[in-house]
């Protein structure tokens, strides 16, 4: 995407409206109305063949008629119109378009889609939709949409998927006062899509905070990236988590892999900050849009009533934010500013009686001190204070402090009075928030984005491919012999190619070739069926471990075959694999999907009812360096276990690590040819005794 081109769509000097109308009511007269209620300084053309003059401006006959090659043309012709348009942008040299007009892709034409972005792309035009509502500025006064009216000032800019949703977004922000400077609606998303956007905003100085409502992504990876290299927090609302990935999986890791998880790992490794539903993404907005990151741990919060001050803490504590009493010396200074009986611990509680200088005192000398590195102002309204002057007295001691870098916010709990007074914080860059739960939340944003960002911070190291070709000639023979997924033992050997430790396993055919291979292999030793009908081995019956003896191999060589052939009478038996027992030791999962969005994704957990009941596993978009990896590991809830619980030994987490780094190295480097794999259980043993993978499951793409 040639980002100047995205100037033309964002800041055009000039702007063509194809499709323009003189009757009330049209979108073609609504965007013309629009973009002159809003207060366009640019030169806007109308254009349509039959009207002379709509709103008062003339009316340009055609695209072709223009007197000048525009920066914008916005369309809002009839869907069978619209090629046609476009060539003649095209030919007059227009930069970009904004295409309003529906029945694309959406309604199953994603021919016509196609058959528009050819056009434009031979003539290098941008194209933002179609099928949105347009875009919206303040600061360059331009309303090229048919939502109602700019939004109420700020500094965040919104990129939504749903037009519906940026035409009720822009009216609650001035219910919710957040302010906004632009809000683009991207619709289908033919050419320009989000990582452009971010691109693109990240330079824009009008925008401090960009705020996402997410459907889907048609490239998962471009958007990770562009995400990774913006220095502007970028916040992301994702709706349809449930649908998705879930259904009809070959592989454990298939079944366990949705939507919410995948897109969470790649919001994790985009560094972007998450919210749970629209009003979290309003509030987290808002600080975002207006404080810094909250750097580090020391957060105070100033209130006037005990109650608010509980209801912080707790919100603290939610959102996983540690809170610690001030140092004794800080104590002692806002001990001075307030009654007796006030608290001067974290929270530091002023009492009702406290008025405008005990707020401007206590607030100046706690933001100040060097122990602070972030804030938490709470009011409840009272008969004797008045909320605005309270707000004011605020943002005084604030600003005199002359301290930038460390973020404050404040909610004002009470009615028509409060809600005055915080509109004025918020105009005055201060986030204020009506609940002090609410204010906590958008102080957890402040500090979710800076940990986010210093997780991805460091690219570190990652592991080299090795094993490409033996894996690939395993695959084909597999192929060939027209299987959709590969034995355990060939599963085993791509694993090792790649430096993964497998337990030894070989084929045998016959009973006695399994009492060689045993004696080979030496005892105990475990039998597994090799069909590829039967992936789960266990479930058949397939399975027999701990075998002590020759007789043992006999008799599990016979069982084994007759489990199988009452599990599936027509299974196509390869032969009983024979493989070294492996001693006993925590069990992990390690598998892998080919997300349809984000491609190569590797997941993590704990064996067992771990992984079974309570599904706790972690995600990641692969490759994945050596510091993601070690991340990944320490977020699953149940990580305790392998720090040693109930006097185990620690596990040896190094190896498992490298494990997993070297899978997602594996799964990447095969994308075009494997769809899931597992590696399940893992067997991890203590603190420098390594790890074995005993069960490898390998299910090809189909071609
Ligand atoms: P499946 O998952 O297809 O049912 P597995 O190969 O995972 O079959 O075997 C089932 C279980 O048997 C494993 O979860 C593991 O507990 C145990 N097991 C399998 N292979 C070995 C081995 N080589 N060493 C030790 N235990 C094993
Ligand atoms: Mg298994």
């Amino acid at each position: 995407m040639d980002q100047s081109s995205l100037n033309s769509l964002l800041k055009p000097k000039s702007v063509a409206v194809v499709g323009a109308s003189s009757q009330p009511g049209k979108i073609g007269y609504t965007v013309i109305e629009n973009l002159i209620k809003g207060g366009y300084k640019g030169k806007l053309y109308p254009i349509n063949p039959t009207a002379t003059e709509i709103l008062s401006l003339p009316v340009v006959p055609s695209v072709t008629a223009l007197p000048e090659a525009v920066d914008l043309a916005v369309i809002t012709v009839p869907v069978k119109l619209v090629a046609q348009v476009v060539e003649e942008c095209g030919q007059k040299g227009i930069k970009a378009l904004s295409v309003i007009t529906s029945g694309f892709s959406e309604v199953g034409r994603k021919d016509l889609e196609d058959q528009m972005l050819e056009i434009a792309r031979r003539y290098g035009m941008c194209v933002l939709g179609p099928n949105i509502v347009g875009t919206l500025s303040n600061s360059d006064e331009l309303n090229a949409s048919f939502a109602p009216f700019l939004p109420f000032p700020g500094k965040a800019t919104l990129i939504t998927q749903s037009g519906a949703l940026l035409i009720a977004m822009d009216a609650i922000t001035y219910t919710r006062k957040v302010g906004f400077d632009k809000m683009i609606s991207i619709g289908n998303m033919a050419d320009v899509d989000f990582a452009d956007l971010i691109t693109w905003l990240d330079t824009d100085p009008n925008t401090s905070c960009i705020c996402l409502y997410i459907e889907g992504f048609k490239d998962g990876r471009k958007f990770i990236e562009a995400s990774r290299k913006t220095k502007k927090p970028i916040i992301a609302l994702k709706a349809g988590v449930s649908a998705h990935g879930a259904a009809a999986a070959a592989s454990h890791t298939g079944s366990l892999a949705g939507a919410v998880k995948v897109y969470g790992a790649a919001f994790q490794q985009a560094g972007v900050v998450q919210a749970s539903d629209l009003n979290n993404l309003f509030d987290r907005t808002l600080a975002l849009s207006l404080q810094p990151p909250l750097r580090k741990e020391n957060l105070l919060i100033i209130t006037n009533g005990g109650g608010v001050g509980v209801l912080a803490t707790d919100a603290a504590e939610r959102y996983g934010i540690p809170l610690k009493f001030a140092p004794a010396d800080v104590q002692e200074e806002l001990k001075k500013h307030m009654p007796a009986f006030g608290s001067a611990k974290n929270p530091v509680d002023l009492t009702g009686m406290a008025g405008n200088d005990w707020y401007y005192e206590s607030v100046k000398f706690a933001y100040a001190h060097p122990w602070t590195d972030g804030l938490v102002v709470l009011y409840c309204e009272t008969a004797m204070t008045n909320p605005l002057e309270i707000a004011q007295a605020i943002k005084k001691a604030i600003d005199e402090t002359g301290v930038k870098d460390h973020p404050v916010v404040v909610s004002m709990v009470g009615g028509t009075r409060c809600d005055q007074a915080m509109q004025w914080l918020v105009e005055n860059g201060i986030p204020a928030y009506p609940a002090p739960d609410e204010a906590m939340n958008g102080m957890a944003a402040l500090r979710e984005y800076n940990n986010i960002r210093q997780m991805i911070a460091d690219d570190g190291d990652g592991c080299d491919p090795t094993g490409s070709k033996i894996s690939r000639e395993i695959i084909a023979k597999a192929r060939a012999d027209g299987r959709g997924s590969l034995t355990e033992i060939e599963a085993k050997q791509v694993f090792s190619a790649y430096g993964l430790p497998v337990t030894e396993t070989n084929l045998s055919k016959s009973e006695d070739e399994a009492v060689t291979l045993a004696k080979k292999t030496g005892f105990p030793i475990v039998m597994k069926v090799v069909s590829p009908d039967i992936i789960h081995k266990s479930d058949a019956g397939g399975v027999k471990v701990n075998i002590k003896d020759e007789a043992g191999v006999r008799s599990a060589y016979q069982t084994i075959l007759k489990n199988c052939k009452a599990y599936k009478a027509d299974a196509d038996i390869r032969g009983i694999a024979v493989q070294e027992m492996a001693p006993l030791g925590t069990e992990v999962i390690v598998g892998s999907i080919n997300d349809p969005t984000f491609g190569p994704t590797v997941m993590f957990g704990l064996g067992g009812i771990f992984v079974e009941v309570l599904k706790d596993v972690t995600f990641r978009v692969a490759p994945v360096n050596k510091q993601q990896v070690s991340q990944m590991v320490g977020e699953i809830r149940s990580v305790a276990i392998l720090a040693g619980a109930r006097g185990e030994a620690p596990r040896d987490r190094a190896a498992l690590e490298d494990l997993i780094c070297r899978y997602a190295t594996m799964v990447y480097d095969l994308r075009d040819e494997v769809a899931e794999t597992d590696a399940n259980p893992v067997l991890v043993y203590e603190e420098g005794k390594g790890l074995k993978v005993v069960d490898a499951r390998v299910i090809l793409k189909k071609k």
